[in-house]
């Protein structure tokens, strides 16, 4: 699978990189948070232990992005991902998606 990582900062297109192999966009991952409770002997996150949460101010930015890409096909999934998602309160995935559906009607 190829990956592009979303850098909001960086809207250039990297000119070394054949576009044409990547696309269209099937798997969103997103970190809510990089805590995790568990300790699992394969676990290959690093900084688990703190409880760092994903600025919801980044969710418009990052849909955006997804909704106005060339990449961007009939459908994709969205994977909350990388630290235990369910430590992050229920409130922060109803605001997040409020925010994800009114990016996806501005576009
Ligand atoms: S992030 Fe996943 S693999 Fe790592 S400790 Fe938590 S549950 Fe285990």
């Amino acid at each position: 699978m190829n990956t592009i990582q979303f850098n909001p900062t960086n809207t250039e297109l990297t000119p070394d990189i054949d576009y044409c192999k990547f696309g269209p966009i099937s798997l969103v991952v997103i970190q809510p948070t990089s805590f995790c409770n568990l300790d699992c002997d394969y676990c290959y996150l690093p900084h688990r232990q703190l409880k760092n949460r994903l600025s919801l101010d980044l969710i418009e930015p990052i849909f955006q992005r997804i909704y106005t890409s060339n990449f961007l096909g009939c459908d994709f999934t969205v994977c909350w991902h990388a630290g235990e998602p369910l430590a992050v309160p229920i409130s922060f995935y109803e605001s997040a998606f409020e925010i994800i559906n009114l990016a996806d009607k501005k576009i």
